[in-house]
């Protein structure tokens, strides 16, 4: 890892390899930091079958890391590493990393967003044991056992139709009486033996000693409560961006999406925010690299006027 890139790019799901991709092959020296695995959200997705290009869907796992083998194929350098803190000096945007500096005229953030928590009792002490955000990393562990899924959003129902292939029952446990998710994952659901739903319910409690044996559920209609045995908790119930870095620097609304215009610009020269971590996103994985190459292209556009602009300040110095 060198110190000084062109492009500086926070996260590789599809929205920074995408970045990275075109940043590179407008042959900007480009930097990509992940501190997990390629692919963001689609490395824990069994089948994507909304990306366009693949009729027959694709393993999401496998999306991100052709789409980390294109980036790197024209040059963008993959680092695993944390990004802490972002500083801005001048025209330079400072990029505090777990594994050192680095600085760039420009900063692609494209950190996505995590798993939002249910916040009640048992949550975090059974993750792990029981309690889960990732079906395809944990499904096989739940072969012929009572699984509940909370929410009603894509996720939720994708998350589940995946775990129906191993639990023998999969019980959707959603806030409302109707569906977020889209109408085709509905209708598969639907049509689901082993998935069924219990509807106007929230968890109140994940029960269990060492693992989850059960939840205590509350009808929000009714306020009745009642206990329903399950060996596992798959929670889907939205996302979180992750833009903490940029408190203080962007404009971040209360859900801790950052506004930007239809380019990524922040409003802070040099930095721009694109995918899940934005504001008014679509968050598919098709939007979410649309994102990324709309940043590298601005991007691109924001250097050569730097460029431009330090050769004149240069010339003017020399003249006088
Ligand atoms: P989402 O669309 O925001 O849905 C979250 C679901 O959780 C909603 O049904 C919501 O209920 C429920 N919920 C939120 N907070 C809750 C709480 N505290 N307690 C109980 N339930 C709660 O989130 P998502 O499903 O994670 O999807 C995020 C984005 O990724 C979406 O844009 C989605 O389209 C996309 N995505 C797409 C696919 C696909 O296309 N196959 C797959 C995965 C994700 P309400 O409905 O009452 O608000």
């Amino acid at each position: 890892m060198d110190k000084e890139y062109d492009v500086i790019i926070i996260g590789g799901g599809p929205t920074g390899m995408a970045a990275g991709l075109y940043a590179s092959r407008g042959r900007r020296k480009t930097i990509l930091f992940e501190k997990a695995v390629s692919g963001g959200q689609i490395a824990t997705t069994s089948i994507v079958e909304n990306y366009p290009g693949f009729p027959e869907g694709v393993d999401g796992y496998e999306l991100g890391q052709m789409m980390e083998e294109q980036a790197r194929k024209y040059g963008t350098e993959v680092v695993a590493a944390e990004v802490t803190a972002i500083e801005l000096d001048g025209h330079d945007r400072i990029v505090k990393t777990t594994e050192g500096d680095v600085t760039a005229p420009v900063v692609i953030v494209s950190s996505g967003a995590e798993h939002r928590k249910l916040g009640v009792e048992g949550e975090a002490r059974l993750t792990g044991y029981g309690v889960s955000y990732c079906a395809t990393c944990d499904g096989a562990f739940f072969k012929d056992q009572v699984v509940a899924v909370i929410g009603g959003g894509d996720a939720a129902l994708d998350e589940g139709l995946f775990l129906t292939r191993y639990a023998s029952e999969v019980i959707v446990i959603h806030r409302r009486d109707q569906l977020r998710a889209s109408k085709i994952l509905q209708e598969r659901a639907f049509a689901t033996p082993n998935m069924r739903f219990i509807w106007d319910t929230v968890v109140e409690e994940i029960i269990g000693e060492n693992k989850v044996s059960s939840l205590r559920l509350r009808n929000i209609k009714t306020d009745q409560q009642c206990s329903l045995d399950v060996a596992g908790v798959f929670i889907y119930i939205g996302l979180v961006p992750n833009t903490q870095f940029l408190a203080g620097i962007a404009d971040i609304d209360n859900g801790g999406h950052v506004r930007v215009n239809l380019w990524m610009e922040t409003g802070v020269p040099g930095i721009y925010v694109a995918g899940d971590a934005r504001a008014e996103a679509a968050r598919q994985v098709v939007s979410a690299a649309g994102d990324g190459a709309t940043a590298a292209i601005a991007a691109d556009k924001y250097l050569n006027e730097l460029h431009e602009e330090l050769k004149r300040t240069v010339g003017a110095s020399q003249r006088t």
